[in-house]
């Protein structure tokens, strides 16, 4: 069953697009999502579905060439944020809405993100602590060098790091300490909601194994709601509470993780888990999607799934499928399913 629950974010009818030289390329396509509050939504599908693109429109930083063309995107602020340049009152607020310095105050303190390479992220030049006394300085002027040194100290032990290493540089750390720095560095100023962008992604199984348990104990230390994006579906079996799978920049299905592991409906859902290998089933046969995703600067009518689809119809080569109601408040992009 999907959980009811007050919504942190509520995601209405968002699209992005990229002007490129080709065309126009839809990077998000009408996405409607809710987030409940101190839930894990786990955005997946193949590279280039949308997912990444998806969470940076959240925090209003998708790169250029592209552009938030469409949607609105609610999310409950906790407490006014009031920096020397702006404020953000509590309550619901459209983040559509605001101008950038509101955005500057919203990110990091209410929403932070989590990038892909920390290596790109950390700046070289300076050390660890130095990074955290950056980020907090630029929520509030006033807080003494000190204090945010500590906070840094024990972020950084609860995820593992000795507290002494604040005064190392980035590239004294391993890949899997830069990508905790980088998770802690997220959590400095106690944001209600984390985007993690393929936090795991380059790294070996083990780290990731330990890093997934980190955040875990993390999300409920800080009270955490979090988007754990990712193509990995074995990370979301561990983390995630619901599952938005998403293909050609829109949601296929969007079900609770148990729902979806145990019977995924959309036909996309469906190859995908086939393609995932299971340690408890070592004798299964392991199945690979045919075909590829259809190019966006030239989209094909009807459901994008279409050419690739066993259980395609007349239909699915006119119609888009709307993503509807099914059982158990399940949501599908399918002909197959009517809708409730
Ligand atoms: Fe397959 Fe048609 Fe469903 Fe698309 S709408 S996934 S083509 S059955």
């Amino acid at each position: 069953m999907m959980e009811n629950g007050s919504n942190l974010l509520e995601i209405r009818d968002l699209s992005v697009e990229y002007r490129t030289r080709r065309g126009v390329a839809r990077g998000v396509d009408s996405v409607f999502l809710n987030l409940p509050e101190n839930k894990t939504l786990g955005l997946a599908g193949e590279s280039g579905c949308g997912k990444s693109t998806l969470g940076r429109a959240i925090m209003r930083l998708v790169p250029y060439p592209g552009e938030i063309i469409n949607g609105d995107i609610l999310f409950h602020v906790k407490e006014d944020i009031i920096t020397k340049h702006t404020r953000v009152d509590s309550g619901l607020v459209n983040i559509m809405e605001l101008d950038e310095p509101q955005m500057r105050a919203l990110r990091g303190k209410e929403i932070a993100y989590i990038f892909q390479d920390p290596m790109t992220s950390l700046n070289p030049m300076i050390t660890i602590g130095t990074h955290f006394i950056e980020i907090m300085k630029a929520h509030d002027p006033l807080i003494e060098e000190e204090e945010a040194i500590m906070t840094a100290k024990g972020i950084l032990q609860s995820l593992g790091i000795s507290p002494e290493r604040v005064s190392d540089y980035p590239h004294q750390f391993s890949g899997g300490m830069r990508q905790r720095v980088m998770i802690g560095l997220g959590l400095a100023l106690k944001p209600k909601l984390l985007i993690a962008d393929e936090p795991t992604t380059s790294l070996d199984v083990i780290v990731e194994a330990q890093i997934l348990e980190e955040i875990a104990a993390l999300k409920e230390e800080y009270n955490l709601t979090m988007i754990l994006i990712t193509h990995n579906l074995g990370v979301l079996a561990q983390t995630a509470d619901n599952i938005a799978i998403m293909y050609t920049s829109r949601v296929m299905e969007l079900s609770s993780a148990i729902d979806l592991f145990e019977e995924p409906l959309h036909p996309y859902a469906q190859a995908l888990l086939q393609s995932v290998p299971d340690v408890t089933q070592p004798e299964k046969q392991l199945q690979w999607i045919p075909g590829a995703p259809p190019d966006l600067v030239n989209p094909i009518p009807g459901c994008m799934y279409n050419p690739r689809c066993p259980h395609a119809m007349e239909i699915c080569r006119t119609d888009v499928p709307p993503l509807v109601k099914v059982q158990d408040g399940r949501l599908v992009a399918c002909h197959l399913y009517p809708g409730e």
